[in-house]
């Protein structure tokens, strides 16, 4: 729990005994400060400033990680009519790459995510990405890769070996083999090579759509690159 949790819940508590001991109904729920001082829509935000608010927050969760216990209930209420996500973040399904932490903390209704196994640009993932900057205003795009991938790595050991996979894994892995090809016997490690040529490879594809391209060129949604570090939880852009 944050510093500036910890006041509020005391606060909070002072608020109830004081209730309590005058006969006063309960005060609303308090709102965590980041709800309370300002509002976390994307309206009016440019790509420029949700890219900001982007950086500040991944430098704020490598500075001092903490699952900050924002009031959940009272930004649910906030956004139950309606949503304005200021960042789209296309990445894998990692379970150690949640968006929501790794960029400070953020509540709901602030960042649109789409994911899947290797931060694959499919169908699904493009429709959803065009739906959150043309209908939501979203002024920003980031796709991430990320530190020992395990669908890249799959996708290495296909190039590498020619291993066949099971079920359904060999065809999603499919759209990352190019990546593979692409740096095999390049200098530096495989599998973190193609996890970051990968990360390219789909913005690439991404830029295909007409949506995309088209708020892309008018300055409306900007699309950036990115690298996640597992280790350090550093949001490296690479392009
Ligand atoms: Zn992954």
């Amino acid at each position: 729990m944050c510093v500036l949790c910890r006041f509020e819940q005391r606060r909070g508590f002072l608020r109830r005994a004081a209730g309590i001991a005058g006969g006063i109904a309960l005060a609303g729920p308090v709102f965590h400060h980041a709800f309370a001082a300002s509002n976390p829509r994307s309206d009016g935000l440019s790509p420029e400033q949700a890219l900001a608010r982007l950086q500040e927050g991944n430098r704020k969760y490598v500075a001092a990680p903490e699952l900050c216990e924002t009031n959940l209930a009272g930004n649910r209420a906030a956004v139950a009519k309606g949503q304005a996500p200021w960042a789209t973040v296309l990445t894998c399904s990692d379970s150690r790459v949640s968006p929501e932490l790794i960029f400070g903390g953020v509540g709901l209704g602030e960042l649109f995510v789409a994911r899947n196994a290797g931060n694959v640009a499919d169908t699904a993932m493009v429709g959803s990405i065009e739906y959150a900057i043309e209908h939501l205003h979203c002024p920003l795009v980031v796709v991430m890769g990320h530190q020992s991938c395990g669908a890249v790595t799959a996708a290495c050991e296909v190039v590498r070996t020619g291993e066949r996979l099971p079920g359904s894994i060999g065809p999603m892995v499919a759209p990352i083999i190019p990546a593979a090809k692409a740096v095999r016997g390049r200098a530096g490690d495989f599998v973190e090579n193609a996890a970051r040529q990968n990360a390219r490879n789909q913005a690439t594809v991404l830029r295909k759509s007409r949506i995309v391209d088209r708020l892309e060129k008018a300055g409306k949604v900007k699309l950036i690159v990115a690298y996640y570090h597992l280790d350090s939880g550093a949001v490296e852009q690479l392009a």
